[in-house]
């Protein structure tokens, strides 16, 4: 699971033609709002001039600076007008823009409740001759400016290097107040396309530790060390030689490599315990330090482990009663250290008695899930476990994250026909208490999997807000990033999910190219669609980003062998030549492009 460090960001390039077509929609739905608004509206800049100024609070830390910086960059490019940046030790002006904790707002009623609003939530309030865009420490700030931006004055960041940013004659905010925070505390779409640039997921609002968010940013909400599958860490597999007690006993013996631990040894605790107090000294960036089982089963099945397990219902009882030892002799010195536990596979059922205590995370994975329906209304028994398993732990568990997936892990080139199901999926999470949600999707460290950059900009819309419209989100993208090639795109997402709408097919995250819903009459369908979109893009920028989007298509004809002889090897070549300049690096989790091209004979 270990992850490449995104290398920051790229360079950011204007679209042009994107650009226009956005300009005019921009100002379009601007005017629809603004025509029932007009009378109430505060004008920041007009004709390419304005006379506010932006505030900063004295003491604002680096993400306030960035948020000012950020506003006067994008006011500045949507209108000609360059804002000054002050602090509000100046004198009062009478038009300004207060961002942060500002000394202005002494007199302001109501009051902003700053604790309220906590690390990442913000006011917005549009009055008088101001604008205040007042958010928690660290990210709330930086939160307000972008929602601003995004959501009042139309710009769109659908990728790295594809940002739009409409042209104002004049920039007017209708007057009012409103209170935005997300609904989950964590936010992290681990898709290789959120993690390219920092800037870029600042500007989405996701806070995951794997962006290299720093200081400017906010930083991530929390930093988890070790990341996951932590025992071979805790209890080194050399110690087996020594030491076979502290491994699993499976049918009668202790076994080595790739396995869990036997919770119930003392000194498999002492050794995770001294273990755990080391990488806090070690690591004082971590907030959250991680006890969870590898990733297999071989789980422990000796007397006392089994008996436990077996008493309770559930092999999460020797576990978690392990992991709450841990956490409980950690506690007193670290009292916000939290650790956090896996309910992966074999331990995802709660025990019928114990409990996680109040600094444990049980992380519940939804690995064997169908993801084409909803979790919460597919009728698949995997999909009714989960359920039942989530809303189980819901009373008992003070603290619930979620890593779900989002793609298929055994072809990243293939189409996944799960779009119907992320927001109800986000929905049901959060209904059942969840606060930290880990969408994990094509994470390898050239990424571009099937459809990515759609991908990676709606669950971050979803995970800022699950009520999002995707439907408006999905045109969009598709509008500003396929640019007249869209209504073919749109077709080929609409046939390669027709299968699991309508026949409702399940799919599973490391379904083959022979899965029934990759049918040949579907995948011609949707070559033919794509055909079309190549055809209709309108330069070369857009027509690669359709060849991008038709590897899929490709792959599964040519891993069903529905290509052969010279077609077949002619296809693998420009398979690999488009893969190799959109930066593919990986085929699947654990296939890299150049092996399965040397596979197909391409080399
Ligand atoms: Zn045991
Ligand atoms: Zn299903």
């Amino acid at each position: 699971m270990k992850t490449r460090r995104c290398a920051g960001p790229r360079l950011r390039e204007t679209n042009s033609q994107l650009h226009r077509h956005w300009t005019r929609l921009g100002v379009c739905l601007f005017g629809l709002v603004m025509a029932a608004t007009a009378a109430a509206d505060v004008t920041i800049a007009d004709n390419g001039k304005s006379n506010y100024r932006i505030v900063l609070p004295a003491g604002a830390i680096p993400a306030e600076r960035y948020a000012a910086e950020e506003l006067q960059h994008y006011l500045e490019t949507m209108s000609g007008a360059k804002l000054p940046i002050v602090t509000d030790a100046e004198r009062l002006a009478s038009r300004e823009i207060l961002l942060g904790n500002n000394a202005r707002m002494a007199n302001l009623r109501p009051k902003v409740d700053f604790a309220a609003l906590g690390p990442d939530g913000f006011v917005l309030r549009v009055e008088g001759n101001r604008l205040i865009i007042a958010g928690g420490r660290p990210r709330g700030t930086l939160n307000g400016v972008y929602t601003l931006l995004e959501e009042k004055l139309g710009v769109r960041w659908f990728t790295p290097e594809v940002e739009v940013v409409p042209k104002l004659k004049r920039v007017r905010l209708p007057k009012g107040t409103e209170t935005r925070g997300p609904a989950l505390q964590n936010r992290d779409v681990f898709w290789r396309e959120m993690m390219r640039s920092a800037d870029f997921a600042a500007r989405h609002r996701v806070n995951g530790q794997h962006y290299g968010l720093t200081a400017k940013h906010g930083g991530p909400y929390t930093i988890c060390y070790p990341f996951v599958h932590t025992f071979d860490a805790l209890v080194p597999p050399a110690l087996y030689q020594e030491h076979p007690e502290y491994f699993p006993l499976i049918d009668g013996k202790r076994k080595s490599g790739y396995v869990q631990r036997c919770l119930s040894n003392p000194d498999v605790l002492k050794l995770s315990i001294a273990r755990v107090q080391q990488w806090i000294q070690e690591h004082p960036e971590a907030t959250i330090i991680s006890v969870s089982q590898n990733d297999t089963i071989n789980n422990c099945q000796c007397e006392q482990c089994k008996g436990l397990d077996d008493a309770e219902g559930s092999p999460a009882a020797s576990l978690l009663k392990f992991v709450n030892a841990v956490a409980e002799a950690i506690e007193q010195d670290h009292p916000n250290m939290l650790i956090d536990t896996l309910a992966y596979q074999y331990t995802r059922k709660p025990p019928r008695t114990i409990r996680p205590r109040r600094n444990v995370i049980v992380r519940l994975c939804s690995i064997e899930c169908c993801f084409s329906h909803p979790l919460e209304t597919c009728p698949a028994g995997e999909n009714r476990r989960f359920r039942d398993d989530i809303i189980a732990w819901g009373p008992v568990a003070p603290l619930i994250y979620v890593w779900d997936y989002t793609t298929d892990f055994g072809h990243y080139q293939q189409p996944f026909p799960n779009c119907d199901s992320l927001q109800s999926n986000v929905r049901f999470f959060v209904k059942h208490g969840v606060k930290s949600l880990f969408e994990q999707g094509n994470y390898s460290s050239g990424g571009q999997g099937e459809m990515e950059p759609l991908r990676a900009y709606v669950l971050a819309k979803l995970l800022w807000n699950p009520q999002a419209d995707v439907q408006r989100h999905t045109q969009e993208f598709v509008n500003g990033y396929y640019g007249k090639a869209a209504p073919k795109i749109l077709a080929y997402l609409d046939a390669t999910h027709r299968p699991v709408r309508e026949k409702g097919l399940h799919s599973h995250i490391f379904d083959p190219p022979t899965a029934a819903y990759l049918s040949e009459d579907i995948m011609r369908q949707a070559e033919q669609l794509l055909d079309e979109a190549e055809q209709l893009a309108e330069n070369d920028e857009v027509r690669f980003r359709v060849q991008v989007a038709r590897l899929p298509v490709w792959y599964v004809k040519i891993a069903t062998n529905r290509v052969t002889g010279d077609a077949r090897a002619d296809l693998v070549k420009r398979f690999v030549a488009i893969a190799r300049k959109a930066g593919v690096s990986n085929i699947s989790e654990g296939t890299s492009l150049n092996d399965w091209a040397k596979k197909q004979g391409a080399e």
